[in-house]
C-alpha cells in the first residue's frame, strides 16, 4: 500500500509498505478522508526526536476493512471515526482517568509518534471497540474527521479552562484548535469570548463560531486590550492554543486571580515555558494552570458526533484546501509554511 511519511528530519514523501494485520483486539481501516495537523509539521521538524520512515496523520475517518477475532461492535464495511489519541485503557493512568496518558506521559498518542499514522491506504487501531465510533449517517466523512482531534482538543480546553456560565474566556491565537476552543467556550456558557489573532480569515470565522470580540496582537497589544474589557479584571479562563512561550505568558496575565489557563497548545520549541512572576501573584494568586492532550475513546467520539448532529456547530467551515491523497505533498508544504491562509487542509482517499 501507499503511505505518506517522515523519511527523516526534515524530510517527507510517498513509499510503499505492507498493509498492516490486525491483532485479537484491533482493526485495520480503509482510509477515506484525513486532515493535516500542525502538529505532523513539528514532528517532522523534531519536536519528539527523529522518526525513520514513520507514516504521518493522526486525524481520520474510514472504512472497517479487517477486525481481529475479540472485536464486538464493528464488522467490515462500516464506515468510523478514529481517535488521534488511542488510549490501550488498560493502565493506571487510564483508570484514573488519564488515558491520554496511558503507559507513560502522552503514551495514547501513537499514531505517527510510537506507530505508522493515517496518511496510508490503510492503518491499524489498536483496541478497536474503545478507540473508534460508527458515523451516524447524517454526517459527512469531512465533517467527522473534525472530530479525530480538533473537536476533541478545542473542546477539552475549554472544559480545563473552568468556564463559569456567564463567565469571561480568552483565547490565544485561532487557528483551527482555537477555533475550537472558542466554539467549546460557548458551548459551556461563557458569556463574553475574546480571541487573539491577527489573520482576517481566522478572526472571521472565530466571530462565527462564537467569539464576541476578537482582537488583532499585530496592531493592539493584546493584555491591555482584555483587561480593558473585562474592567481592569482579567478573564476567568484563558486558553493558550499556539503553544508558544509568549501566549502562555499572556494567558497567565491576563487570568484574574482565582482563574484558570488552560494550555492546548503544543509547545514545539526551546527548554522552558516562562510564567510572569508578578501576574502569577509570586505564586500566591491561586491561578490555576491546567495541561491536557487531546482526549480520545469511543465515549468522547459519539460526543462530539452528537454535537455534529444536532447541528451545533459546522467544523466544515475549517477546510480551506482540498487534496487527494497522491498530492498529499503539495498539501503538506502548505501546511507546513502555512501558505495562502491556510486552516485545515483536507484529504481524499
Ligand atoms: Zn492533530
Amino acid at each position: 500500500m501507499k503511505a505518506f511519511v517522515m523519511k527523516r528530519l526534515n524530510q517527507v514523501g510517498f513509499m510503499e509498505k505492507p498493509e498492516p494485520q490486525p491483532g485479537p483486539n484491533d482493526a485495520v481501516i480503509k482510509t477515506t478522508c484525513a486532515l493535516i495537523c500542525t502538529s505532523d509539521s513539528h514532528t517532522v521538524h523534531g519536536a519528539i526526536g527523529e522518526r525513520i520512515n514513520l507514516t504521518l496523520g493522526h486525524e481520520a475517518v474510514g472504512l472497517v476493512h479487517r477486525v481481529g477475532s475479540e472485536v464486538k461492535r464493528f464488522k467490515p464495511g462500516d464506515r468510523v471515526l478514529v481517535g488521534a489519541i488511542t488510549p490501550d485503557w488498560g493502565d493506571l493512568a487510564s483508570q484514573a482517568g488519564h488515558s491520554s496518558q496511558s503507559g507513560a506521559a502522552l503514551g495514547g498518542w501513537k499514531f505517527a509518534n510510537v506507530k505508522d499514522g493515517v496518511f496510508a491506504d490503510f492503518f491499524h487501531v489498536n483496541q478497536a471497540d474503545a478507540n473508534m465510533a460508527l458515523i451516524p449517517e447524517a454526517i459527512s466523512d469531512e465533517a467527522a474527521v473534525y472530530c479525530a482531534d480538533m473537536l476533541s482538543t478545542g473542546f477539552m480546553s475549554a472544559e480545563n479552562a473552568e468556564i463559569p456560565i456567564g463567565g469571561t474566556v480568552a483565547v490565544f491565537a485561532l487557528g483551527p484548535v482555537g477555533m475550537m476552543a472558542v466554539a467549546g467556550a460557548r458551548l459551556r456558557g461563557a458569556g463574553l469570548v475574546i480571541g487573539v489573532d491577527s489573520v482576517p480569515k481566522r478572526q472571521e470565522l472565530a466571530r462565527q463560531y462564537g467569539a464576541d470580540v476578537v482582537i488583532d496582537h499585530s496592531k493592539n497589544d493584546p493584555v491591555q486590550e482584555i483587561m480593558r474589557l473585562t474592567g481592569e479584571e482579567g478573564v476567568d479562563s484563558a486558553i493558550e492554543a499556539l503553544g508558544a512561550d509568549e501566549t502562555f505568558q499572556c494567558a497567565v496575565r491576563v487570568a484574574k486571580p482565582g482563574g484558570t489557563i488552560s494550555n492546548a497548545g503544543y509547545h514545539g520549541k526551546g527548554d522552558f515555558v516562562h510564567i510572569p512572576r508578578l501576574a502569577w501573584g509570586v505564586g500566591m494568586a491561586e491561578k490555576t494552570i491546567r495541561t491536557g492532550l487531546c482526549p480520545g475513546g469511543r465515549l468522547r467520539m459519539e460526543r462530539l458526533l452528537r454535537l455534529l448532529e444536532s447541528h451545533r456547530l459546522d467544523p466544515t467551515r475549517m477546510t480551506t484546501h482540498r487534496f487527494n491523497f497522491d498530492e498529499l505533498d503539495k498539501a503538506f508544504e502548505i501546511m507546513d509554511k502555512k501558505l495562502d491562509g491556510v486552516i485545515k487542509p483536507l484529504i481524499t482517499f
